[in-house]
């Protein structure tokens, strides 16, 4: 065979394999399954095919090298961050949750990539001695079950794909019926990266249709090792009494504090910014004011120059609360919703740019005393900073989430951080600077208060085992 003749049939090779490569994206059936443990790119028609997909593909894992994962790190954060993989998350995930700003997502999803930590995250321990020499090291669990909600579907797969591969795991993500398409499409992916790289197939994978019983099946699964659920209080309680190692990531209601020391015009800003961030979908986003009564009037004034439509009618206040509450829950409907269209909805025309809507309201009233999850927030007046200490300790109902405070007394800032005992504190900023948006530290979407992981990241998703050798090894 001639020279030509060999160039042609490289030529032929690579193009028959790209062929197969599209046909096994768009036929399920021919790479789906237990036969192949292909699946289609991490995708599985059944939970029980994709448990034992990953268990295989995390024992292969097992034999990689610390820089081998480094890379495979390095490549979910490069198929995040792609430019039009950011766009189209964004706007498939407003799409078909219904929820959210496409902008802000873009930054979401951005930060997740970016702003989680990787191996570096996983610091060894060490002891030497007369002894001899003791390390700590973190291992992983194996196969993590992953739950996760409709608030940030594509940045929770980002950030826990991340966090939990660096920790040496495989991930079975169970998520959210209502964003399956975009958060399919994000794991497929991922796999196609990871498969580029040379990684073991399967680190990542999830199922076709994801429902509340392909969810029980995960939990249930013997080789699921470990459980994270990211989301509401039901699910949070479901994990926890599955009897497995479980993180369990819930809901807030921050508060945010305004005293008499504080920047006014700069805390209304951040208010705006942060209560308006993705529609309020944050978990760590401001979902109620509280303002001591010396600035509280200047506030109102700024927090409108800010972007803010406030409404002062009682009639207003009335449709607005009849529109966005049912039996005093906030409507599925409205949650996420653009603060323009809430407006609108109940007869006013906003300002171009309205992105938040305040009301000055009583403490009890469901604009403060529930996770609304939409730009509009109640804001209540309390005589001085200690009483409003005291109502914000109240109203985040021991959640120990995410609090705010604006504030130039180092003393009452201590005092709230210390008797609030949230697991964010953001002094002076909006509430997503907690997410390092803005912020020192790193970044994660599954904020662990119920189970004292905090801000998880790759060790928390570790074991951590003691290697010990007796009196060797200590070289001092
Ligand atoms: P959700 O609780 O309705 O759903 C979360 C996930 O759990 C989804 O995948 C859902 O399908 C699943 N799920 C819910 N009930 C289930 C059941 N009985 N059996 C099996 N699976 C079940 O929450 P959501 O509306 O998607 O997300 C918003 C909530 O999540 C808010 O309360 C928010 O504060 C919280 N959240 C918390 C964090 C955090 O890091 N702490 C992050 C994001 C969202």
């Amino acid at each position: 065979m001639n020279e030509v003749d060999s160039a042609s049939r490289d030529m032929i090779a690579r193009v028959v394999a790209e062929v197969v490569r599209e046909l096994s994206q768009r036929s399920p059936s021919a790479t789906t399954g237990t036969t192949s443990g292909v699946g289609q790119w991490g995708v599985f028609e059944t939970m029980d095919e994709a448990v034992t997909a990953a268990a295989r593909g995390q024992r292969e894992y097992m034999e990689r090298s610390m820089a081998e994962r480094r890379r495979y790190i390095d490549v979910i954060k490069a198929v995040a961050t792609v430019p039009e993989n950011l766009e189209y998350m964004a706007r498939e995930t407003v799409e078909q949750t219904g929820m959210g700003r496409v902008d802000d997502k873009i930054v979401k999803n951005r930060i997740a990539a970016l702003g989680t930590p990787g191996v570096e995250d996983l610091v060894t321990t060490a002891w030497s001695g007369d002894d001899g020499l003791t390390t700590v090291e973190y291992s992983p669990f194996g196969v993590i079950g992953a739950i996760t909600p409709t608030t940030n579907p594509t940045e929770t797969v980002i950030c826990n794909s991340i966090g939990m591969l660096a920790a040496g795991n495989s991930v079975v993500f169970s998520p959210h019926p209502r964003a399956t398409k975009v958060t399919l499409w994000l794991i497929q992916e991922l796999n196609k990266g990871l498969a580029e790289a040379g990684a073991p197939a399967n680190l990542i994978v999830t199922v076709r249709e994801p429902s509340i019983e392909n969810t029980n099946a995960m939990m249930a699964h013997k080789q699921v090792r470990m459980l994270v659920a990211t989301g509401g209080p039901g699910i949070v309680k479901t994990v926890l009494q599955s009897g497995k190692k479980a993180i369990g990531a819930g809901a807030g209601n921050p508060p945010v504090l305004v005293d008499a020391t504080a920047d006014i015009p700069k805390a209304a800003r951040d208010i705006v910014a942060g209560a308006s961030f993705d529609n309020n979908l944050p978990c760590t986003a401001e979902k109620e004011i509280i303002a001591v009564d010396a600035i509280a009037d200047l506030l109102r004034f700024e927090l409108v120059k800010a972007g803010a439509h406030e409404i002062t009618d009682p009639g207003e206040l009335q449709r607005l609360e009849e529109l966005l509450m049912s039996e005093g829950r906030p409507r599925t409907e409205w949650i996420g919703k653009d603060a323009t269209l809430i407006l609108e909805a109940i007869g006013i025309t906003p300002q171009p740019g309205t992105r938040l809507v305040v009301a000055e309201v009583d403490r009890d009233h469901p604009f403060v005393q529930h996770e609304l999850m939409m730009p509009v927030i109640g804001l209540v007046r309390v005589p001085d900073v200690d009483a409003g200490i005291a109502f914000a300790i109240e109203i985040e109902k021991g959640l120990r989430h995410t609090a705010i405070m604006h504030s130039r007394d180092v003393t009452k800032l201590t005092r709230m951080g210390r008797l609030i005992q949230t697991t964010v504190f953001v002094k002076n900023g909006p509430s997503y600077a907690g997410l390092g948006i803005g912020g020192e530290g790193f970044t994660t979407f599954t904020i662990a208060g119920p189970t004292g992981e905090g801000l998880t990241s790759a060790r928390s998703f570790a074991r951590s085992r003691r290697c010990v050798m007796v009196g060797e090894l200590n070289v001092r």
